[in-house]
C-alpha cells in the first residue's frame, strides 16, 4: 500500500489531515477539535459489545441490560458453538440411478 506522504498527520476525530506536524499541532489546539474530543469522551462511556450498543450514562446502560433485545442477543451468543466444534455440513447423498 502506498504511503500518502502528503497527509501524514490525521485526526480521526475530525476527519482532518495535513502534511506537517506543526499544522497538526495547531489543529489539535482548535476549538473544533477540542469540542469533538470532548464530545467523544463524554458520549460513549458504556458499551455493550453483544448488541453494539453504547451510551453515556450508567443508568441507561443498566436499563439496556434489562431489555429483551439484550437478553435474547446474549442467549444467542452463548449458543454459538466454538470454532473447534465444527458442525458438519449437509451430507450430500449420491443419486441412485
Ligand atoms: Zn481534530
Ligand atoms: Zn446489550
Amino acid at each position: 500500500m502506498p504511503i500518502d506522504y502528503n497527509h501524514n498527520f490525521k485526526c480521526t476525530q475530525c476527519d482532518y489531515s495535513c502534511s506537517n506536524e506543526s499544522n497538526f499541532n495547531k489543529h489539535t489546539e482548535t476549538k473544533k477539535h477540542q469540542r469533538r474530543l470532548h464530545n467523544v469522551a463524554h458520549t460513549i462511556s458504556y458499551n455493550c459489545s453483544t448488541c453494539d450498543y453504547s451510551c453515556s450514562k450508567l443508568f441507561n446502560y443498566n436499563k439496556h441490560l434489562e431489555t429483551n433485545r439484550h437478553k435474547s442477543r446474549l442467549l444467542l451468543e452463548s449458543k454459538i458453538p466454538n470454532c473447534s466444534e465444527e458442525s458438519p455440513g449437509e451430507e450430500i447423498t449420491p443419486l441412485k440411478i
